[in-house]
């Protein structure tokens, strides 16, 4: 017996697109959620059955900065320096985590995923304590959803054994580091050069509560530094000669009173990713992290451009992780784009203080029924 067709099956979005390209007038034809056409706004003409709307196409985004195994608790930070809070070994959130059962983290990983899920964010980058199960524990928290999780797990002997960093490789995509102050120069170079034999990622906590000194941080040179909100103009300058992205995780820090100088890292053309950070302080939704980046950046008199945070959000993290062509919203592009409810004037504005979940479309998935009409 022949379905009705849904709604959603076919969609005519007219308004505009926001990709690597930046910012267009257009129109953009999907199936399934599946770009099959785009075209110069006015030359989309009709098809019957297809449902209109007005709105602005994006890439998904990808959240750069994570800890997921954090959302054990949910809670407001107890007072005191963030120090205590997630400084390893002891740390508030360190005993959290050394405190609750296995359920409880795979539970609770697989909330936030859920979340991130619902927000549109295709991929991840988590930053993951506890060694290798900590990372197996991550792997199967994630097992079924949609949401990509690139996992940078942390070896936990000090000095560093090679056979357990090894193993830690074996499942991870790198490791992630906490502040470069809280390793040794032998630590960083020791598991830099085995992430790089390896051809897996290295990534770094760096100048968050302090600075600290490029010429620590930058050696060797890291794929993915995190957060810099003490570094100095002439500190992100070295970051950008050396060619290494940031991620920044502007509500993370305001929490403890700090912000990264955004306006002076678009200024100097810095490679600029956005994160979430701890689940057990924020969401993990990008739309809020930008909004707020956004307005924070002005409260600050240091003023960020729209366009730049949206690109932190949605194009920056596909060209690091060597997949720009998900960036450019094509007919070909490898992973579907969100389409948003938005008025499609200035659309880096609109998608970067407007957006919230329920703007976003929602496609159904693609059953065997709705596709073949039966
Ligand atoms: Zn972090």
């Amino acid at each position: 017996m022949r379905q009705k067709v849904p709604a959603d099956l076919d969609m005519l979005v007219v308004g505009a697109i926001l990709d690597i390209d930046g910012a267009r007038p257009a129109y953009v034809r999907l199936r399934h959620g599946r770009v099959v056409e785009v075209g110069a706004r006015g030359t989309e003409g009709r098809r019957r059955g297809e449902r209109k709307i007005r709105g602005i196409v994006v890439p998904s985004p990808v959240n750069a900065h994570t800890h997921l195994g954090d959302a054990v608790s949910v809670r407001e930070p107890p007072p005191g320096p963030v120090s205590q809070l997630i400084q390893p070994p002891h740390g508030y959130k360190f005993q959290l985590l050394a405190n609750s059962s296995r359920a409880d983290k795979l539970r609770a990983i697989r909330a936030a995923l859920r979340r991130m899920e619902r927000d549109g964010v295709v991929a991840t980058v988590d930053f993951r304590e506890e060694g290798r199960p900590g990372v197996e524990l991550l792997r199967e928290a994630a097992r079924g959803s949609t949401v990509r999780v690139l996992a940078l797990g942390r070896p936990l002997a000090r000095p560093v054994v090679r056979t357990e960093l090894a193993r830690l490789l074996a499942v991870a995509d790198g490791v992630g580091l906490s502040s470069a102050r809280d390793e040794t120069d032998e630590t960083r170079r020791t598991v830099g050069r085995a992430c790089k034999a390896a051809g897996k990622k290295f990534g770094l906590h760096a100048s968050e509560a302090v600075r600290e000194k490029p010429e620590r941080y930058l050696d060797p040179r890291p794929d993915l530094l995190v957060h810099l909100a003490k570094a100095t103009v002439d500190d992100l300058a070295a970051v950008r000669d050396e060619r290494v992205s940031v991620a920044v995780c502007p509500r993370s820090n305001a929490l403890f009173a700090r912000q990264p100088d955004l306006g002076a890292m678009e200024r100097l053309g810095l490679s600029v990713l956005l994160g979430t950070d701890n689940a057990m302080f924020h969401a993990p939704s990008l739309w809020r992290e930008m909004e707020f980046a956004y307005v924070a950046s002005r409260l600050r008199r240091r003023p960020v451009s729209a366009a730049f945070l949206a690109r932190a959000a949605l194009v920056e993290p596909w060209k690091w992780l060597g997949e720009p062509e998900a960036a450019l919203v094509v007919p070909e592009m490898p992973v579907p784009p969100v389409v948003l409810r938005l008025p499609p004037d200035d659309p880096a504005y609109q998608v970067v203080t407007r957006t919230t979940e329920h703007l976003m479309v929602r496609f159904r998935p693609r059953s065997r029924r709705t596709a073949t009409g039966r």
